[in-house]
């Protein structure tokens, strides 16, 4: 019996303006679901808090990450807020061999890159509730200053442009919802023919046992009389 044909996973990336809540989107998804992986964005901006190198993000020079974009390493890289930021090529491919979802917590510069280089890429653009629970969420987070916040906040009104050209809006009003509609997008997705893995061999095989079944109706008639 076919409870699910095997598909190819799909690298998922989650924009939106600074403190709307992608990251914690992100990593709840991780947490939570089986087969989804975050992908580590090298970065040359400094650590802050208790982020971990190699966990949040790959800490790296700005020597090093220009020798990255030299080497071809990034599948997308741009600067925000002053620092420079990319996804290594690496983590989409360790995802696609391991056969897991891959979340890219990346900025609207870095969605249009994928767009064009990767097209099954899925671009979901995350939602504040409202402008006072983003400015709130901004300055609870507690890592910036208020300037910088106002700053991002400036940049998030500008990017709200690009939202029309993601795939899909979801609104991170209440988390457990937002987790649960981005993991309903992945689950959809999942389904679509484009991502089924040998399609083709699948429909033969249906196709060989439709026969088969009727074929074996035919001689029961037949016995029957
Ligand atoms: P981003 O990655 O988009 O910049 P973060 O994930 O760092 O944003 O979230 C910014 C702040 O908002 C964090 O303190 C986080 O705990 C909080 N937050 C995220 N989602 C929600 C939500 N649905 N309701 C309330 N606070 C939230
Ligand atoms: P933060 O410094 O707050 O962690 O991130 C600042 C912005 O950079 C966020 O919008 C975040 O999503 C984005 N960002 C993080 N990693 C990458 C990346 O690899 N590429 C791009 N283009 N943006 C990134």
């Amino acid at each position: 019996m076919i409870t699910g044909l095997p598909y190819r996973p799909c690298p998922l990336v989650l924009a939106a303006p600074s403190g709307t809540g992608k990251t914690t989107i992100a990593h709840a998804l991780v947490d939570r679901f089986d087969h989804f992986v975050f992908s580590v964005s090298a970065t040359t901006r400094r650590a802050r808090g208790d982020e971990e190198h190699g966990v949040d993000y790959d800490f790296v020079s700005r020597e090093r990450f220009r020798a990255m974009i030299e080497d071809g390493e990034l599948v997308e890289w741009a600067e925000v807020h002053g620092n420079l930021y990319g996804t290594p090529m690496a983590n989409l491919e360790a995802a696609q061999d391991r056969g897991e979802h891959v979340v890219l917590d990346i900025d609207v510069q870095g969605a249009r890159q994928i767009r064009r280089r990767i097209p099954e890429a899925v671009l979901i653009f995350v939602f504040p509730p409202s402008a006072e629970a983003l400015w709130d969420r901004l300055t609870s987070r507690g890592t910036e200053k208020l300037d910088e916040a106002r700053r991002r906040m400036r940049a998030g009104r500008g990017e709200l442009e690009e939202a029309r050209h993601f795939d899909y809006i979801v609104v991170n009003d209440d988390l457990e919802r937002a987790v649960a509609r981005v993991r309903a997008i992945v689950e959809a997705e999942s389904h679509r023919p484009a991502r089924a893995l040998d399609l083709a061999d699948s429909v033969s095989r249906l196709r060989r046992e439709i026969d088969e079944v009727v074929k074996r109706a035919g001689a029961e008639e037949v016995t029957r009389g």
